[in-house]
């Protein structure tokens, strides 16, 4: 079992029953994507997904990824050619012989001249030359298009958006409602809009979604809000420019390390198995990269969701996932260290070393312990006996941490019979048990090593 956690988009490539149901043996979160989804994909498919894992025995939580607010070009009728040095007009506003911006309501008062306007990944590059109220005067840097819809960047000036929309708040009260575990927010800026986030989705946790260059200077307080944070890497590329990505996901993976808060590795992990059966040796690599920096999560988007070869993706993820682990861990631990303060959780993991032992159960009545052992990373799996539905979701993003749904485990003594019967039915020999001395929250922990 591999110990780093794989996020599957969905998607038509994964849409079918028995694929999905494949998908589901490798996934730990199934993302469902709502700039996309259908409405039955929002209320039908999670209660769908939910009763087939149950079926398998395995806890596989749900995330809807909102779409917040991306700027965008409005809706055109046929993508626009431009030349070099041709003059093109935008405009927050429907404005005759103007390309209309969507979402973006102070654009006017963002925009500077000598700043450029990017579209898409990369299609088209303008430079603005003259702003004449609303309309945005500038001059195609290159050749290149204007399709319908696609995103739009300000490089060169700061982008004053507000990241949360109402159709936002409308889908997070509706994932609330069809048991989704977890909420991603798209195009975050500061902490403030997660607090704001919150009061439609209480008591869910929430995945900053960092994609904005501005997101990255608030990182440390945004981290400290949010329940864990996603390296967005398709638009932030767009905001820090593509050559920034290494050190910008270097920097966020590891200021959420510090923090203790899982950190999930986003976009194009794979991007070449949409359309071919083999990954890249870039890609490979890649992968080794986030797990040896310490990411908790890794996130395959189109390759599930619109590619030809979803289930060979997922598996080569989690197989060379795997292989970088069996060599990354040991950085891990070392830079984790100051997470952790508690010596019976610190004892654990390096005892589990030492005993080489299969695994770790710990209570998680309210999953604190078990995040604590993940962050010091022990190659040991650690399974969490979480009483709730809701911890078994927050845990799913937590690296090494399996949960296993317990109705109540009560007095030391019930928890280790519950774990014998458990460790019996897994077939494991070597573990190590955390247990409670009192079933009151913050009771010390103790630690037993059994060898079955
Ligand atoms: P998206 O987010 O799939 O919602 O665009 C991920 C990213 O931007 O990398």
């Amino acid at each position: 079992m591999i110990r780093t956690k794989i996020i599957v988009t969905y998607g038509p490539s994964m849409a079918s029953d028995s694929t999905l149901k494949q998908m589901l043996q490798y996934a730990d979160i199934v993302r469902i994507n709502f700039s996309h989804a259908k409405k039955e994909e929002q209320t039908a498919l999670p209660h769908k997904i939910r009763a087939m894992s149950e079926k398998m025995h395995k806890y596989v939580a749900l995330l809807a990824d909102l779409p917040g607010a991306k700027v965008r070009v409005g809706p055109l009728s046929e993508p626009i050619s431009v030349k070099k040095g041709d003059t093109v007009i935008f405009s927050s506003k429907a404005s005759k012989g103007a390309v209309e911006v969507m979402q973006y309501p102070s654009f006017n008062k963002d925009a500077k001249v000598g700043a450029y306007i990017d579209i898409g990944d990369g299609i088209a590059r303008f430079r603005i030359t003259r702003i004449d109220g609303n309309r945005i005067i500038s001059k195609a840097v290159e050749n290149g298009q204007i399709a319908s819809r696609k995103g739009l960047n300000l490089i060169g000036a700061e982008m004053h958006i507000k990241a949360l929309t109402d159709k936002d708040k409308k889908f997070a009260r509706i994932a609330k409602k069809n048991g989704f575990d977890l909420i991603g927010m798209s195009f975050v800026s500061s902490a403030s809009d997660i607090l704001e986030l919150r009061k439609s989705c209480r008591g869910m946790p929430i995945i900053a979604k960092i994609e904005r260059e501005v997101a990255v200077h608030n990182i440390e307080s945004i981290v400290q809000e949010a329940d864990g944070i996603m390296v967005a890497r398709g638009d932030l590329a767009m905001s820090v420019g593509l050559e920034h990505i290494p050190e910008n996901q270097r920097l966020l993976v590891d200021v959420s390390r510090r923090a203790g808060k899982p950190v999930i590795v986003a976009t194009q992990m794979l991007a070449s198995m949409a359309h071919s059966i083999s990954a890249t040796r870039a890609e490979v690599n890649d992968i080794a990269n986030a797990v040896s920096q310490g990411a908790d999560v890794l996130m395959l988007s189109d390759e599930t969701s619109v590619g030809e070869y979803p289930i060979e993706a997922v598996k080569f993820l989690q197989k060379a996932a795997g292989v970088a682990e069996s060599f990354a861990t040991s950085r891990c631990y070392e830079c984790a260290d100051a997470a952790c303060t508690d010596n019976v959780l610190l004892s654990a993991a390096s005892m589990s070393r030492a005993r080489n032992a299969d695994c770790i159960f710990v209570p998680a009545q309210t999953g604190a312990a078990a995040k604590a052992i993940s962050w010091l990373r022990p190659s040991a799996a650690i399974l969490a006996l979480a009483t709730s539905e809701k911890v078994m979701g927050d845990l799913s993003m937590y690296y090494g941490v399996q949960p296993v749904h317990v109705e109540r485990y009560g007095t030391a003594e019930r928890m280790l019979r519950i774990v014998r019967k458990v460790a019996k039915g897994m077939g494991v020999k070597r573990y190590l048990v955390v247990t409670c001395t009192s079933e009151e929250p913050g009771s010390a922990f103790t630690l037993k090593y059994v060898e079955a």
